[in-house]
């Protein structure tokens, strides 16, 4: 019987902003994290995982001990991500790799965990090199917006690949899960029944009114037959997604959560892959508004009034967009919702961001370029194409905290008119 092999693709910059008065601190995280997981995992599951996981680095050169090396050497040298993650030591079964295909060669679950602007030339690249039967999980927060709509992530790496690709997200401030603190996180995963043999829950309860044997899932018997399935908002894919071999462990449920829950970091598995990308990726808007109301001087108060308000208009866009798929619960029950939104409002970068620049009466941008070495604030982005989305719809008005974010960024509001659209949310 053969075993999964695990890949991060990505130098998986998970963001910290550590709040320090007045000031902007920034220590960048990469994919480290989300890969010592993994490596834990596999050496704790050998009947389920190759031990080894591979994590494609982005090279870079690095000063180690005054000697100039190459990120990927000094990473499998003393197993620590010195210029990213320093001072966490790394499991030895991780092992990074500059070269994309090689680290994702026979692999046959892909963690995905790089910035945005990347995805499409990594998937250009990964094209044909993949196992066909390959599952991937997205560990990215953001939505892209084009003439076609709103989009998520794990739809374009799923498209992008030709395979199933679910979601990881949640309050997941990444140097808290490099030090081993206590965290909980949600993974969305829904692909066809097949990969899902030992989740009964997940046969005993059709997803929608749609009849049972205009199910796709209900029409692949034989194990390697291309398979049709329903995407993230309840239609029949235009990926064919071929099935995982039978002499690997299934790529269900149970496999995930034995791949990524630690005792320090609890997995939470649910079948809504919308919801949880779009909690990830609007809560970066409502946590912008947090910090912009904190910057004022405002209270604790005014933060949780924007935070309550900002988890309406979450819901409702997902309700709203994404069909019957998006289930409330997502943003009200799970660490990828309202969980993700209280901790980006205490101390994520965007909160940090716009407080500090309503503080210091410059644009979140200004911010954003000399405070954050060239890092982008996601919020920033998420609200432009959440605005330009909702735009073309003439549907800005029922948005009135993501639209107010929006034009505060482009200068057409200030803070001072945030307590009037909260009032009109009151009534
Ligand atoms: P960024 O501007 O920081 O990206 C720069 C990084 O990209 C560099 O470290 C470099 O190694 C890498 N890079 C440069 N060129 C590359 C190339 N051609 N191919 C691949 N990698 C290359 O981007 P960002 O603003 O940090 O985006 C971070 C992503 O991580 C976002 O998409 C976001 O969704 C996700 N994220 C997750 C969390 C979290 O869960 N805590 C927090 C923030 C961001
Ligand atoms: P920021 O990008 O605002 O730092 O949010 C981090 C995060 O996503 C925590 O879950
Ligand atoms: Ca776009």
């Amino acid at each position: 019987n053969k075993r999964h092999k695990v890949t991060v693709i990505g130098s998986g910059n998970w963001f910290v902003t550590p709040p320090k008065k007045n000031k902007l601190t920034v220590s960048v995280v990469r994919g480290s994290t989300i890969g010592k997981i993994a490596a834990e995992n596999t050496k704790a599951h050998p009947e389920l995982f190759e031990e080894q996981v591979q994590m494609w680095v982005y090279e870079e050169e690095v000063t180690h001990e005054g000697k100039t090396e190459k990120l990927s050497n000094v990473i499998n040298t003393h197993h620590e991500n010195i210029k990213y993650l320093p001072n966490i030591k790394l499991p030895t079964n991780l092992v990074a790799n500059p070269s994309l295909e090689d680290a994702v060669q026979g692999s046959s679950i892909l963690i995905f965990n790089l910035p945005h602007q990347f995805i499409h030339k990594t998937c250009a690249t990964l094209k044909g090199k993949i196992v066909p039967y390959a599952r991937a999980i997205s560990c990215i927060k953001g939505v892209d917006v084009s003439d076609e709509g709103v989009s998520l992530f794990s739809e374009w790496i799923g498209d992008g690949l030709g395979i199933y690709c679910g979601a990881l997200s949640g309050a997941n401030l990444a140097s808290e899960i490099a030090e081993e603190k206590l965290s909980e996180t949600t993974i969305a995963y829904d692909p066809p029944l097949m990969d899902n043999s030992r989740n009964p829950s997940r046969n005993a309860t059709p997803r929608s009114a749609t009849p049972a044997r205009d199910d796709p899932r209900e029409l692949s018997t034989t194990p390697l037959a291309d398979m049709q399935h329903r995407d993230a908002r309840g239609r029949i894919s235009k990926t064919r997604l071929t099935a995982v071999p039978p002499e690997y462990p299934p790529l269900d449920h149970d496999t995930f959560k034995a791949l990524f829950q630690r005792p320090y970091f609890l997995v939470s598995m649910v079948s809504d892959v919308a919801g949880t990308s779009l909690g990830g990726a609007l809560k970066n808007i409502v946590a912008l508004a947090a910090g912009f109301v904190v910057g004022k001087g405002w209270g604790n108060n005014a933060k949780s009034a924007i935070m309550r308000v900002g988890l309406l208009e979450m819901i409702k866009f997902g309700k709203e967009f994404f069909g019957e798929t998006v289930s409330t619960a997502t943003f009200t029950k799970e660490s990828a919702g309202v969980a993700d939104l209280i901790t980006s409002c205490s101390g994520g970068r965007n909160f940090n961001g716009a407080k500090l620049a309503v503080e210091r009466g410059v644009s979140v941008q200004e911010i954003e370029q000399k405070e954050l070495n060239g890092q982008k604030l996601q919020g920033t982005s998420t609200a432009a194409e959440v605005h330009s989305f909702l735009q073309k719809r003439g549907a800005e008005n029922d948005y009135p905290l993501f639209t107010a974010v929006f034009d505060i960024l482009e200068g057409r509001k200030t803070v001072d008119d945030i307590p009037a659209i909260l009032a009109k949310a009151q009534s």
